[in-house]
């Protein structure tokens, strides 16, 4: 199969749209990380992003709408804090975990009986649901384990001849992946993926908002997942991935003792003018932000480059650095010095 890239014109949009419309499955920009879309509702259509990406069969799709009226179609025992928070924060990078009406097939929410809802912003994924009349459900549109994409170049990279078209929408605003979230009672959010959507801007909506203790640490073996993705290994480059907490020049120390031949530092911008290693580095932003924007990127250029390893300057728990934290903690498969 050819892959074709296609623009954001109505015209290749319009083709985007009667792929899926028709089982297909198609790259898509969103405004977190470019996904893999096929109509929610059609089992076979979804089968395919399973295989295409190599993805296991419990870990479920996030289903993506473009109008909050189609919230009811796919939805029930939606409770009144869903709807305050669709409408403070839809559309936009968050996903809410809810009951899910029969439309949506097994296989779609991966044997479960939620179904995560988002309605993204950008405007491009906007038009391809509504163009294709589908809900669109759409994964990462990368192969299961390996970082995310944020541009068509990384979906043609994993994707190439698997799937028949990637729309270009340019590079993705945020790059890391929705919020997700679920309800512990009608009062209390609990997050199971950070993303872009911080605790602190939950908590405007209510008190009692829950960090899952899967986002920084392991999920405990005698532990059901809440979300089935945690038990997985996720954003991992070929590359090995350490992750060092310290200061600068405890984290300086560390590299140039460990470094080798082909190690990488994966650093702050804003730290290159005062640091002394002795080996190879990138930069990846300075703001939790910026590092969002870039990490994904990041560490697929470090594998072009031939990196054998990447030691990472750990970044901030804080806010929107507490996505950022928590694909590296899961890049690194836990692996935390810190000093
Ligand atoms: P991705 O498809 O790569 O964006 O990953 C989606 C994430 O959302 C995975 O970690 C899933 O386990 C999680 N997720 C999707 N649907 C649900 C659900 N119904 N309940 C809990 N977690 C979910
Ligand atoms: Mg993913």
């Amino acid at each position: 199969m050819e892959t074709v890239l296609l623009s954001s014109s109505d015209a290749d949009l319009i083709k985007a749209a009667e792929l899926i419309r028709s089982g297909e499955i198609v790259g898509i920009p969103t405004e977190t990380v470019y996904g893999l879309a096929a109509d929610a509702r059609n089992p076979d259509a979804v089968m395919k992003i399973f295989k295409a990406k190599g993805r296991p069969a419990d870990n479920p799709l996030i289903v993506h709408i473009a109008d909050i009226i189609e919230l009811e179609q796919i939805a029930h025992n939606i409770p009144d804090l869903a709807y305050k928070i669709a409408e403070k924060f839809w559309p936009g990078p968050l996903t809410i975990v809810l009951d899910k009406n029969d439309v949506i097939p097994d296989v779609t929410s991966g044997g479960l009986n939620t179904v995560g809802v988002r309605m993204p912003s950008n405007v491009i994924a906007n038009k391809l649901i509504k163009l294709s009349g589908c809900q669109i459900a759409a994964p990462s549109a990368n192969k299961s384990g390996y970082p995310s994409p944020t541009s068509a170049e990384h979906v043609i990279n994993d994707m190439n001849g698997i799937i028949p078209a990637v729309v270009n929408g340019g590079d993705s605003l945020y790059g890391v992946e929705s919020t997700v979230i679920s309800f512990d009672d009608d009062k209390t959010i609990r997050i199971l993926r950070p993303g872009f959507i911080t605790r602190s801007d939950l908590l405007e909506v209510t008190e009692n908002v829950i960090i899952d203790d899967a986002i920084l640490h392991d999920i405990s073996p005698d532990r059901e997942a809440p979300s089935p993705g945690m038990k997985y290994k996720h954003y991992s480059p070929k590359a090995n991935v350490v992750l060092v907490e310290g200061t600068l020049e405890e984290y300086c120390r560390y590299v140039n003792k460990h470094a080798g031949n082909n190690t990488y530092a994966l650093i702050y911008d804003c730290d290159v003018d005062n640091m002394d290693i002795t080996c190879q580095y990138e930069t990846y932003g300075s703001s939790s932000r910026e590092q969002a924007h870039n990490i994904f990127s990041k560490l697929r250029s470090l594998d072009e480059k031939g990196a054998d390893n990447i030691i990472v300057r750990s970044p901030s728990k804080e806010g929107v650095g507490l996505a950022v934290y928590n694909r590296l903690l899961r890049s690194a498969g836990f692996e935390v010095i810190s000093l």
